[in-house]
């Protein structure tokens, strides 16, 4: 880390700097010229963090050399991380592909759409049980039954489920349940919930914020996993920008950003982030060429009558059309679906 002084900043204002980064146990390196003074800052980052030394007097501007975040990184650990849950695999050469309705609605729809998804080769089943809506008014999922029709589907069709805490005291009840945690757009910065994620031994799926950098997202998994659980996937789902004819922007380059960041598994859910059906299949080729480990894809029965995203929403035709698509572009890659190397 680097302070910079103001311009001649007083040496009691220097001094000041020093004897609190000293009494932190980091070692303060000087280097004064005619105007400016900087000092170097060696150091345990955690430390460092706490003292907060842009507010003191005399310091124009504190530049960070190290990331905010440790454990997630490819210096911590350069092999890819394996996330492996009920016969199925994502991450280190494994593809993953997970697909189903966004909101839970009947058994029927349920076990409709695992069938479908199955028959296809998702390697997942996804459903919303409790469905973050901008609107009060508009259908908010439907809870603990949800949850049951759920995990029925998957079990039945032989896929791990996947689906979202919408809020930290649920975090017991949907682990009952699912496979796969999933932490939505709106909560990834929800530290209790990310803490409370480190503590269980469930694959956390952790999808990027709606305007959220990628080091916030990275940051963001560090939470989870400094908490003792290393099974994170992080999920790249569009981001907000001035664009109004898709839902969000897809953030591609973020994805392949992050393959050398990171060693953890990382998704596309293009249905959030293009909201278009007509967009799914070429974003999804397009996450492939990018160097994804996996989609999210909605796929519901009959979308006109879908009662969250259906616009979004892949009929199981489409969707099996997209899966032949993506396959030999998947081994392309050198990945298999659902399988490590
Ligand atoms: C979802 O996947 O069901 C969902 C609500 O997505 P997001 O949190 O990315 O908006
Ligand atoms: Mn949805």
């Amino acid at each position: 880390m680097l302070v910079i002084m103001k311009d001649h900043a007083s040496s009691a204002e220097v001094q000041h700097v020093v004897d609190l980064l000293t009494e932190a146990g980091a070692e303060a390196h000087l280097s004064r010229g005619e105007v400016k003074t900087i000092i170097g800052v060696i150091g345990d980052r955690e430390v460092i963090y706490t003292l907060e030394l842009e507010g003191l007097a005399g310091v124009e501007q504190v530049i960070r050399v190290l990331k905010p975040y440790k454990l997630v990184g490819r210096d911590f650990q350069p092999q890819d991380t394996v996330v492996r849950v009920g016969g199925t695999a994502i991450g280190g050469g494994a593809f993953g592909v997970i697909a189903g309705p966004c909101s839970i609605e009947s058994e029927d729809q349920m076990l409709t759409t695992a069938r479908a998804a199955r028959d296809s080769g998702a390697t997942m089943l996804r459903g919303g049980a409790y469905k973050p809506r901008s609107s009060p008014y508009a259908f908010q999922g439907m809870g603990v039954e949800g949850l049951r029709l759920l995990r029925a589907a998957g079990d039945e069709v032989g896929l791990p489920v996947v689906t979202e805490v919408l809020d930290v005291r649920d975090t017991g009840t949907v682990a009952e349940y699912a496979d796969i945690l999933q932490v939505g757009a709106r909560n990834m910065q929800n530290f209790r919930m990310l803490d409370e994620l480190g503590e269980t031994r469930k694959p956390v799926l952790l999808k990027r914020g709606l305007s959220a950098t990628i080091e916030e997202l990275l940051s963001a998994a560090e939470y989870v996993i400094k908490g003792g659980n290393r099974d994170v996937i992080l999920c790249e789902r569009g981001i907000r920008t001035f664009e109004t004819h898709t839902r969000n922007t897809l953030d591609l380059a973020a994805v392949a950003a992050l393959k050398i960041l990171t060693h953890l598994p990382v998704v596309v859910d293009p249905s959030h982030a293009t909201g278009r059906r007509d967009l799914i299949a070429p974003m999804a080729r397009a996450s492939v060429a990018a160097g994804a480990d996996g989609l999210m894809i909605e796929v519901h029965p009959d979308p006109e009558r879908a009662r969250c995203d259906g616009p979004q929403s892949l009929t199981p035709t489409d969707f099996d059309a997209l899966m032949r698509d993506i396959a030999p572009r998947v081994a392309l890659e050198g990945k298999s679906l659902g399988e490590s190397s």
